[in-house]
Protein backbone atom coordinates (compact mmCIF):
# COMPACT_ATOMS: atom_id res chain seq x y z
CA UNK A 1 0.00 0.00 0.00
CA UNK A 2 1.40 3.68 -0.87
CA UNK A 3 2.11 5.80 2.18
CA UNK A 4 -1.61 6.21 4.21
CA UNK A 5 -0.22 9.99 5.56
CA UNK A 6 -0.53 8.89 8.91
CA UNK A 7 1.13 10.62 11.43
CA UNK A 8 2.23 8.81 14.46
CA UNK A 9 2.99 12.39 16.60
CA UNK A 10 -0.25 13.70 15.96
CA UNK A 11 -2.59 10.21 16.04
CA UNK A 12 -0.57 9.80 19.94
CA UNK A 13 -1.52 13.39 20.59
CA UNK A 14 -5.27 12.66 19.88
CA UNK A 15 -5.74 9.67 21.90
CA UNK A 16 -3.64 11.30 24.78
CA UNK A 17 -6.03 14.63 24.50
CA UNK A 18 -9.21 12.22 24.75
CA UNK A 19 -7.73 10.35 27.52
CA UNK A 20 -7.40 13.79 29.23
CA UNK A 21 -10.92 14.55 29.05
CA UNK A 22 -13.32 12.59 31.47
CA UNK A 23 -15.96 10.27 30.34
CA UNK A 24 -16.95 8.00 32.99
CA UNK A 25 -20.26 6.04 32.64
CA UNK A 26 -22.20 6.49 35.96
CA UNK A 27 -24.05 3.34 35.34
CA UNK A 28 -26.98 4.55 36.29
CA UNK A 29 -26.28 7.01 39.28
CA UNK A 30 -27.25 10.69 38.88
CA UNK A 31 -24.09 12.29 38.04
CA UNK A 32 -22.37 15.40 36.12
CA UNK A 33 -21.44 15.40 32.35
CA UNK A 34 -20.40 12.09 31.50
CA UNK A 35 -19.61 11.77 27.46
CA UNK A 36 -20.11 16.00 27.02
CA UNK A 37 -16.65 17.00 27.01
CA UNK A 38 -15.36 14.54 25.42
CA UNK A 39 -18.23 14.68 22.37
CA UNK A 40 -17.05 18.43 22.03
CA UNK A 41 -13.26 17.72 21.79
CA UNK A 42 -14.51 14.79 19.17
CA UNK A 43 -17.17 17.42 17.40
CA UNK A 44 -14.19 20.25 17.02
CA UNK A 45 -11.35 18.63 15.81
CA UNK A 46 -13.86 17.43 12.77
CA UNK A 47 -15.30 20.74 12.44
CA UNK A 48 -12.25 22.06 11.84
CA UNK A 49 -11.47 19.44 8.88
CA UNK A 50 -14.84 20.93 7.50
CA UNK A 51 -16.95 17.81 8.49
CA UNK A 52 -20.63 18.57 9.81
CA UNK A 53 -20.88 17.61 12.78
CA UNK A 54 -23.86 17.79 15.43
CA UNK A 55 -23.76 16.78 19.55
CA UNK A 56 -27.14 15.25 20.68
CA UNK A 57 -27.60 15.08 24.40
CA UNK A 58 -30.02 12.69 24.10
CA UNK A 59 -30.12 12.54 28.04
CA UNK A 60 -29.20 15.19 30.76
CA UNK A 61 -25.34 15.07 29.90
CA UNK A 62 -25.20 12.02 28.25
CA UNK A 63 -24.08 12.90 24.50
CA UNK A 64 -23.32 11.80 20.83
CA UNK A 65 -21.60 13.08 17.96
CA UNK A 66 -22.23 12.37 14.31
CA UNK A 67 -20.15 13.77 11.99
CA UNK A 68 -20.09 13.70 8.42
CA UNK A 69 -18.32 14.31 5.47
CA UNK A 70 -20.32 14.52 2.61
CA UNK A 71 -19.90 12.31 -0.72
CA UNK A 72 -21.36 12.58 -3.96
CA UNK A 73 -24.11 10.51 -3.87
CA UNK A 74 -24.80 10.79 -7.23
CA UNK A 75 -23.64 6.77 -8.21
CA UNK A 76 -25.24 5.61 -5.05
CA UNK A 77 -22.70 4.21 -2.67
CA UNK A 78 -23.53 3.17 0.44
CA UNK A 79 -21.93 5.38 3.38
CA UNK A 80 -19.12 3.77 5.69
CA UNK A 81 -19.91 4.55 9.51
CA UNK A 82 -17.05 4.81 12.03
CA UNK A 83 -18.39 4.48 15.31
CA UNK A 84 -17.45 3.90 18.58
CA UNK A 85 -18.37 5.21 21.82
CA UNK A 86 -17.05 7.92 24.26
CA UNK A 87 -17.73 6.50 27.91
CA UNK A 88 -15.24 4.40 29.92
CA UNK A 89 -15.54 2.44 32.96
CA UNK A 90 -14.85 3.91 36.17
CA UNK A 91 -11.66 5.15 37.60
CA UNK A 92 -12.07 3.85 41.42
CA UNK A 93 -8.70 2.81 42.42
CA UNK A 94 -7.15 3.58 39.16
CA UNK A 95 -4.19 5.75 39.77
CA UNK A 96 -4.11 9.12 37.94
CA UNK A 97 -6.56 7.74 35.08
CA UNK A 98 -6.70 10.86 33.34
CA UNK A 99 -2.70 11.83 32.77
CA UNK A 100 -2.30 9.84 28.97
CA UNK A 101 1.34 8.67 28.99
CA UNK A 102 3.21 7.35 26.12
CA UNK A 103 6.15 5.03 27.21
CA UNK A 104 7.49 2.29 25.07
CA UNK A 105 5.18 2.64 22.20
CA UNK A 106 1.85 2.27 24.51
CA UNK A 107 -0.45 4.66 25.71
CA UNK A 108 -1.73 4.37 28.94
CA UNK A 109 -4.71 6.31 31.02
CA UNK A 110 -8.31 4.99 31.64
CA UNK A 111 -10.32 4.42 27.93
CA UNK A 112 -6.78 4.24 26.07
CA UNK A 113 -8.02 1.16 24.49
CA UNK A 114 -11.61 0.64 25.04
CA UNK A 115 -11.99 2.46 23.25
CA UNK A 116 -10.63 5.94 23.16
CA UNK A 117 -8.10 4.57 20.75
CA UNK A 118 -10.41 4.11 17.91
CA UNK A 119 -12.08 7.33 18.18
CA UNK A 120 -8.46 8.91 18.00
CA UNK A 121 -7.74 6.82 15.01
CA UNK A 122 -11.07 7.92 13.40
CA UNK A 123 -10.01 11.76 14.00
CA UNK A 124 -6.41 10.49 12.04
CA UNK A 125 -8.82 9.22 8.88
CA UNK A 126 -9.99 12.67 8.81
CA UNK A 127 -6.83 14.38 8.83
CA UNK A 128 -5.32 12.41 5.92
CA UNK A 129 -8.22 12.74 4.03
CA UNK A 130 -7.91 16.32 4.04
CA UNK A 131 -4.40 16.48 3.41
CA UNK A 132 -5.69 14.55 0.75
CA UNK A 133 -8.32 16.99 -0.76
CA UNK A 134 -9.68 14.52 -3.24
CA UNK A 135 -13.89 14.48 -2.51
CA UNK A 136 -15.13 10.74 -1.57
CA UNK A 137 -18.21 9.28 -3.57
CA UNK A 138 -20.28 8.53 -0.74
CA UNK A 139 -20.78 9.70 3.16
CA UNK A 140 -18.37 9.41 5.27
CA UNK A 141 -19.61 9.40 8.99
CA UNK A 142 -17.99 9.14 12.26
CA UNK A 143 -20.20 8.69 15.17
CA UNK A 144 -19.00 9.31 18.93
CA UNK A 145 -21.74 7.78 21.16
CA UNK A 146 -22.58 7.49 24.86
CA UNK A 147 -23.48 4.61 27.72
CA UNK A 148 -21.99 1.74 25.60
CA UNK A 149 -20.42 0.43 28.56
CA UNK A 150 -24.24 0.51 30.36
CA UNK A 151 -27.32 0.41 28.61
CA UNK A 152 -26.23 1.38 24.85
CA UNK A 153 -28.77 4.12 25.08
CA UNK A 154 -25.83 6.29 22.66
CA UNK A 155 -26.04 3.96 20.18
CA UNK A 156 -30.14 3.47 20.53
CA UNK A 157 -30.53 6.75 20.27
CA UNK A 158 -27.91 7.69 17.18
CA UNK A 159 -30.10 4.87 15.18
CA UNK A 160 -32.52 7.10 13.71
CA UNK A 161 -29.84 9.58 12.52
CA UNK A 162 -27.82 7.13 10.39
CA UNK A 163 -28.82 6.11 6.85
CA UNK A 164 -30.18 2.56 6.92
CA UNK A 165 -28.13 1.60 3.63
CA UNK A 166 -24.71 2.41 5.45
CA UNK A 167 -22.10 -0.32 6.80
CA UNK A 168 -20.46 0.15 10.49
CA UNK A 169 -17.10 -0.34 11.48
CA UNK A 170 -16.69 -0.20 15.53
CA UNK A 171 -13.11 -0.07 16.82
CA UNK A 172 -13.70 -1.94 19.91
CA UNK A 173 -10.72 -3.67 20.98
CA UNK A 174 -10.32 -6.71 18.99
CA UNK A 175 -6.28 -6.80 18.52
CA UNK A 176 -6.56 -6.10 14.98
CA UNK A 177 -8.85 -9.53 14.36
CA UNK A 178 -12.45 -9.04 12.14
CA UNK A 179 -15.38 -9.91 14.52
CA UNK A 180 -18.71 -10.27 12.93
CA UNK A 181 -20.31 -11.55 15.62
CA UNK A 182 -20.93 -10.89 19.13
CA UNK A 183 -22.59 -12.64 22.53
CA UNK A 184 -25.65 -10.53 24.02
CA UNK A 185 -26.45 -10.49 27.62
CA UNK A 186 -29.78 -10.58 29.92
CA UNK A 187 -29.75 -10.45 33.51
CA UNK A 188 -32.51 -12.09 35.66
CA UNK A 189 -33.79 -12.71 38.98
CA UNK A 190 -34.89 -15.82 40.76
CA UNK A 191 -36.53 -15.96 43.50
CA UNK A 192 -37.56 -18.54 46.48
CA UNK A 193 -40.05 -17.80 48.78
CA UNK A 194 -40.73 -19.51 52.13
CA UNK A 195 -42.06 -18.74 55.43
CA UNK A 196 -40.19 -17.31 58.45
CA UNK A 197 -40.44 -19.00 61.97
CA UNK A 198 -38.14 -19.43 65.05
CA UNK A 199 -35.05 -20.62 64.24
CA UNK A 200 -35.62 -23.62 67.02
CA UNK A 201 -38.69 -25.00 65.19
CA UNK A 202 -37.68 -25.11 61.01
CA UNK A 203 -40.43 -27.59 60.55
CA UNK A 204 -42.88 -24.72 61.58
CA UNK A 205 -41.83 -22.97 58.15
CA UNK A 206 -40.55 -23.17 54.97
CA UNK A 207 -36.73 -22.12 54.41
CA UNK A 208 -36.40 -20.16 51.29
CA UNK A 209 -32.34 -20.42 51.11
CA UNK A 210 -33.04 -24.21 51.72
CA UNK A 211 -35.56 -23.96 48.71
CA UNK A 212 -32.70 -21.97 47.04
CA UNK A 213 -29.96 -24.25 47.02
CA UNK A 214 -32.58 -26.88 45.49
CA UNK A 215 -33.53 -24.37 42.37
CA UNK A 216 -29.88 -23.94 41.90
CA UNK A 217 -28.71 -27.78 41.26
CA UNK A 218 -32.00 -26.79 38.15
CA UNK A 219 -29.64 -23.94 37.21
CA UNK A 220 -26.62 -25.74 37.25
CA UNK A 221 -28.04 -29.04 35.37
CA UNK A 222 -29.17 -26.20 32.71
CA UNK A 223 -25.67 -24.48 32.35
CA UNK A 224 -24.65 -27.98 31.86
CA UNK A 225 -27.23 -28.41 28.64
CA UNK A 226 -26.34 -25.02 27.56
CA UNK A 227 -22.27 -25.76 27.25
CA UNK A 228 -23.86 -28.56 25.19
CA UNK A 229 -24.90 -26.19 21.97
CA UNK A 230 -22.61 -23.62 20.60
CA UNK A 231 -22.12 -20.86 17.77
CA UNK A 232 -19.21 -21.60 15.38
CA UNK A 233 -17.58 -18.09 15.93
CA UNK A 234 -18.82 -17.23 19.93
CA UNK A 235 -19.29 -21.18 21.33
CA UNK A 236 -21.67 -22.06 23.84
CA UNK A 237 -24.19 -19.38 25.80
CA UNK A 238 -22.89 -19.34 29.34
CA UNK A 239 -24.34 -18.60 32.69
CA UNK A 240 -23.06 -17.09 35.57
CA UNK A 241 -25.05 -16.86 39.11
CA UNK A 242 -22.99 -13.71 40.24
CA UNK A 243 -24.99 -12.27 43.46
CA UNK A 244 -27.30 -14.30 46.57
CA UNK A 245 -29.33 -12.52 48.71
CA UNK A 246 -30.88 -14.14 51.66
CA UNK A 247 -31.72 -14.02 55.15
CA UNK A 248 -31.83 -12.13 58.17
CA UNK A 249 -30.39 -13.59 61.26
CA UNK A 250 -29.01 -16.94 61.86
CA UNK A 251 -31.63 -18.11 64.75
CA UNK A 252 -34.70 -17.06 61.81
CA UNK A 253 -35.61 -19.00 58.70
CA UNK A 254 -35.78 -17.60 55.91
CA UNK A 255 -38.74 -15.86 54.41
CA UNK A 256 -36.98 -15.28 51.14
CA UNK A 257 -33.53 -15.72 48.60
CA UNK A 258 -32.43 -14.01 45.79
CA UNK A 259 -29.79 -14.78 43.13
CA UNK A 260 -29.39 -12.56 40.11
CA UNK A 261 -28.29 -14.90 36.82
CA UNK A 262 -26.32 -13.59 33.77
CA UNK A 263 -26.26 -15.18 30.72
CA UNK A 264 -24.86 -14.87 27.25
CA UNK A 265 -26.86 -14.88 24.47
CA UNK A 266 -25.85 -16.20 21.25
CA UNK A 267 -27.13 -14.43 17.63
CA UNK A 268 -30.90 -15.80 17.30
CA UNK A 269 -31.72 -15.73 20.94
CA UNK A 270 -33.73 -12.83 23.27
CA UNK A 271 -33.87 -12.23 26.70
CA UNK A 272 -37.59 -14.23 26.29
CA UNK A 273 -36.31 -17.20 24.74
CA UNK A 274 -33.48 -17.94 27.37
CA UNK A 275 -35.87 -17.13 30.11
CA UNK A 276 -37.76 -19.32 28.67
CA UNK A 277 -35.43 -22.47 28.99
CA UNK A 278 -34.18 -21.33 31.81
CA UNK A 279 -37.98 -21.68 33.34
CA UNK A 280 -38.77 -24.75 31.94
CA UNK A 281 -35.51 -26.46 33.46
CA UNK A 282 -36.72 -24.71 36.63
CA UNK A 283 -40.20 -25.94 36.25
CA UNK A 284 -39.13 -29.72 35.50
CA UNK A 285 -37.01 -29.86 38.17
CA UNK A 286 -39.08 -27.94 40.61
CA UNK A 287 -42.50 -27.89 39.92
CA UNK A 288 -44.75 -24.96 38.48
CA UNK A 289 -43.62 -21.57 39.79
CA UNK A 290 -44.89 -20.22 42.76
CA UNK A 291 -42.98 -20.49 45.53
CA UNK A 292 -40.19 -19.73 43.08
CA UNK A 293 -39.81 -16.80 40.59
CA UNK A 294 -37.85 -15.96 37.51
CA UNK A 295 -38.05 -12.57 36.08
CA UNK A 296 -38.31 -11.21 33.22
CA UNK A 297 -34.89 -9.73 32.15
CA UNK A 298 -34.30 -6.64 33.86
CA UNK A 299 -30.71 -5.81 31.98
CA UNK A 300 -30.14 -6.71 28.48
CA UNK A 301 -28.07 -6.43 25.37
CA UNK A 302 -28.23 -7.84 21.95
CA UNK A 303 -26.67 -10.50 20.19
CA UNK A 304 -25.14 -9.55 17.27
CA UNK A 305 -23.94 -11.59 13.75
CA UNK A 306 -23.28 -9.74 10.69
CA UNK A 307 -25.84 -10.11 7.85
CA UNK A 308 -23.40 -8.44 4.97
CA UNK A 309 -20.90 -10.77 3.44
CA UNK A 310 -20.08 -8.54 0.65
CA UNK A 311 -18.84 -5.80 3.81
CA UNK A 312 -16.68 -8.76 5.52
CA UNK A 313 -15.20 -9.16 1.89
CA UNK A 314 -14.45 -5.75 1.09
CA UNK A 315 -13.34 -5.04 4.54
CA UNK A 316 -10.72 -8.60 4.99
CA UNK A 317 -9.13 -7.59 1.86
CA UNK A 318 -8.19 -4.21 3.45
CA UNK A 319 -6.28 -6.30 6.20
CA UNK A 320 -3.06 -8.07 5.85
CA UNK A 321 -3.57 -12.02 5.50
CA UNK A 322 -7.08 -11.43 4.84
CA UNK A 323 -7.95 -13.58 8.50
CA UNK A 324 -11.39 -15.45 8.93
CA UNK A 325 -13.60 -13.27 11.31
CA UNK A 326 -13.85 -14.46 14.74
CA UNK A 327 -16.11 -13.79 17.41
CA UNK A 328 -15.93 -10.65 19.72
CA UNK A 329 -16.82 -11.97 24.08
CA UNK A 330 -18.52 -8.90 24.76
CA UNK A 331 -21.11 -7.30 23.84
CA UNK A 332 -21.00 -4.24 22.39
CA UNK A 333 -23.30 -1.51 19.91
CA UNK A 334 -22.93 -3.77 16.97
CA UNK A 335 -26.86 -4.61 17.20
CA UNK A 336 -28.09 -0.98 17.24
CA UNK A 337 -26.65 1.30 14.74
CA UNK A 338 -29.94 -0.28 12.02
CA UNK A 339 -26.95 -1.26 9.51
CA UNK A 340 -24.33 -4.16 9.19
CA UNK A 341 -21.60 -3.90 11.86
CA UNK A 342 -18.46 -5.35 12.03
CA UNK A 343 -15.93 -4.90 15.22
CA UNK A 344 -12.26 -4.51 14.02
CA UNK A 345 -10.17 -2.02 16.04
CA UNK A 346 -6.52 -1.53 18.24
CA UNK A 347 -5.98 -2.86 21.97
CA UNK A 348 -7.15 -5.86 23.67
CA UNK A 349 -9.96 -6.67 26.29
CA UNK A 350 -7.54 -8.10 28.17
CA UNK A 351 -6.24 -4.24 29.05
CA UNK A 352 -9.95 -3.03 28.72
CA UNK A 353 -11.77 -1.74 32.19
CA UNK A 354 -8.72 -2.87 34.04
CA UNK A 355 -6.46 -0.61 36.69
CA UNK A 356 -3.60 -0.26 34.01
CA UNK A 357 -5.45 0.47 30.22
CA UNK A 358 -2.66 0.78 27.52
CA UNK A 359 -2.88 0.27 23.70
CA UNK A 360 0.00 -0.27 21.16
CA UNK A 361 0.33 3.07 19.05
CA UNK A 362 1.26 0.48 16.21
CA UNK A 363 -1.74 -1.34 16.59
CA UNK A 364 -3.09 1.91 16.29
CA UNK A 365 -1.24 3.26 12.98
CA UNK A 366 -2.41 -0.16 11.62
CA UNK A 367 -6.14 -0.05 12.37
CA UNK A 368 -6.06 3.75 10.84
CA UNK A 369 -4.49 2.83 7.73
CA UNK A 370 -7.10 -0.32 7.31
CA UNK A 371 -10.47 1.92 7.82
CA UNK A 372 -8.65 4.75 5.47
CA UNK A 373 -8.23 1.45 3.06
CA UNK A 374 -11.69 0.14 3.75
CA UNK A 375 -12.69 3.95 2.85
CA UNK A 376 -10.86 4.06 -0.35
CA UNK A 377 -12.28 0.68 -1.58
CA UNK A 378 -15.71 1.58 -0.55
CA UNK A 379 -15.97 5.46 -1.22
CA UNK A 380 -12.87 6.55 -3.46
CA UNK A 381 -13.63 8.40 -6.14
CA UNK A 382 -16.75 9.64 -7.46
CA UNK A 383 -17.68 7.88 -10.72
CA UNK A 384 -17.03 10.13 -13.90
CA UNK A 385 -19.93 12.67 -14.41
CA UNK A 386 -20.92 12.50 -10.64
CA UNK A 387 -21.14 16.12 -9.32
ZN1 LIG B 1 -15.80 -0.79 24.59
Amino acid sequence: MDDPGIEENRLARTLMELIAVPSVNPFGEPGGPCEVAAADYLAGRLASLGWRTEITEYAPGRANVLATLPGARGDGRPPVVLAGHLDTVGVEAYDQPFRARLADRRIHGRGACDMKAAIACYVEVAEVLAERGLPLAGDLIIAGVGDEEYRQEGAKAARADLPGDAVVIIGEPTELRICTASKGLAVYTLTTTGQATHGSVPGSGRNAILDMAEALRAVTGHAQDLAKTAHPLLGPPVLNVGVIRGGTQANVVPPRCDVEISRRLLPGETPESARDLLDAALTAHLGPAGDWELSPAWWSVDPYENPDAEFLADLRRCVAGSPAPVGFPASSDAPYFGAPAIIYGPGSLDQAHSLDEWVDLDQMITATSVYLEFITARLGSPAPGTP
